[in-house]
């Protein structure tokens, strides 16, 4: 088979820059060894958040909630996008200049952000939120969205223009032909192309390492609980300033909640679903434990709704908390978009677009220059506060 782009890993950032690549007529090949948003994308709090963002990843951030705003229309599918706006708490007086500082630094960027200053101001904009909060940063313009649906709506709008959909398939060895991408050997075959794509999260390393590039990533484990339905009660998304928790409640009543980030055992096992098989990670009854007391302390309602699904997802984390995204290596028409660091989903859609742009040797108008892989290099063994915040 050949393609002129061959996309390995279908998450938000591969189905994105399927979508967009079929958009601009160039034939795509996106491969999944699972299949649609089976890990981080379907693992996901699926917080569309520009607050709290590293200022490197604001523009981007940015970009991401306009084209959201539009995204269920342009894909002809649904996304459950709701711009409910983020609130982040402060729960006690230690972290109220945490929320104090962050409001500032994010205005000073540009950002629509304001202070909610006592209890009560909390409380009139999100009224289930408990009386142990201080008080709350207020971002109205950020939101969230159905993780698995919007991922397979972007999956069928690239298949709709003619992108070739491969899961189930597991690509092993990247293949370069005189100093130029020349395709993908998979579990199934040859696919040949001068470009590829590495999407594949986690396990991205895998396929650049033998070609001499490496993410050095830290891969922690968060652990996830959703409610069975339960009358609507909160709009926004909700962080707290030290991240130890996040929450939600989805359109269809479930909240879905997180843990921060937790030390991961190690422990992947693969699952006959209907869908296929599928990885999954288990959270320990101590870490489900400690999510029910840290987001039942701010939402008491979470607290009195029954546990109907729980699971573990995994954050490829790196020394910088920041992507990589980036089409300048060698061999040429290799081009990596991973590392996430626990916020990608939110930009998924303008990961699509700038995915798109270099493939087709463009330059993006956005600036990419702090997610070279290459910077790297000085940074191997520090590591960033990495945080979840919806
Ligand atoms: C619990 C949790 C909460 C989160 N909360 C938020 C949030 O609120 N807001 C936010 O913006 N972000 C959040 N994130 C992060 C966000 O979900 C991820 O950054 C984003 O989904 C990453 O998408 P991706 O497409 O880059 O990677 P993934 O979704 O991990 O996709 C990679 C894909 O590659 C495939 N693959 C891997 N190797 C191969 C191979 N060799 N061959 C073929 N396929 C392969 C995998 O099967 C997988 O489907 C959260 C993440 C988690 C786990």
């Amino acid at each position: 088979m050949n393609a002129d782009v061959v996309i390995v890993g279908s998450g938000i950032s591969g189905a994105a820059s399927a979508y967009e690549l079929a958009k601009a007529g160039l034939k795509v090949v996106l491969v999944d060894r699972f299949g649609p948003a089976a890990m981080a994308s379907g693992w996901t709090l699926a917080g569309v958040r520009q607050s709290g963002r590293h200022p490197a990843e604001l523009p981007l951030a940015k970009a991401a909630v306009e084209i959201w705003a539009t995204l269920a229309e342009d894909l002809d599918g649904e996304t459950g996008y709701r711009r409910g706006g983020n609130l982040r708490l402060a729960r006690t007086p230690e972290e109220v200049p945490v929320i104090e500082t962050l409001v500032k630094e994010q205005r000073a960027a540009g950002l629509d952000l304001t202070i909610l200053p006592t209890t009560a101001d909390v409380r009139a904009v999100a009224p289930a939120l408990s009386e142990t909060v201080l008080l709350a940063s207020h971002c109205p313009s950020d939101g969230s969205a159905d993780p698995a649906t919007t991922v397979q709506s972007f999956v069928r709008a690239a298949e709709r223009l003619g992108a070739v959909t491969r899961f189930g398939e597991r690509a092993q060895r990247i293949l370069v032909e005189n100093g130029r991408v020349a395709g993908v050997e998979t579990d199934k075959g040859r696919i040949s192309s001068a470009r590829v794509v590495v999407a594949a999260g986690i396990f991205g390393n895998e396929l650049l390492k033998p070609l001499g590039y490496e993410v050095p990533l830290q891969v922690p484990m968060v652990t996830v609980l959703r409610s069975a339905p339960v009358d609507p009660v909160l709009e926004q998304v909700i962080g707290v300033a030290n991240a130890d928790c996040a929450g939600r409640q989805e359109n269809n009543g479930r909240f879905r909640v997180t843990s921060g980030l937790q030390d991961w055992h190690g422990g992947l096992r693969e699952r006959q679903s209907e869908n296929g098989l599928r990885p999954s990670v288990l959270p320990t009854g101590a870490s489900m434990a400690e999510v029910v007391r840290l987001f039942g302390e701010v939402v008491p309602a979470f607290a009195e709704a029954q546990i109907e699904d729980y699971w573990a997802g995994l954050i490829d984390l790196t020394p910088d908390a920041l992507p990589v995204i980036d089409g300048t290596l060698d061999p040429e028409g290799l081009i990596v978009a991973m590392g996430f660091s626990g916020h990608g989903f939110c930009l998924g859609p303008i990961t699509g677009r700038i995915i798109s742009d270099l493939a087709q040797d463009r330059q993006t108008d956005l600036p990419i220059q702090p997610f070279g892989i290459r910077r790297f290099a000085g940074l191997r063994n520090s590591q960033e506060p990495a945080t979840l915040h919806g």
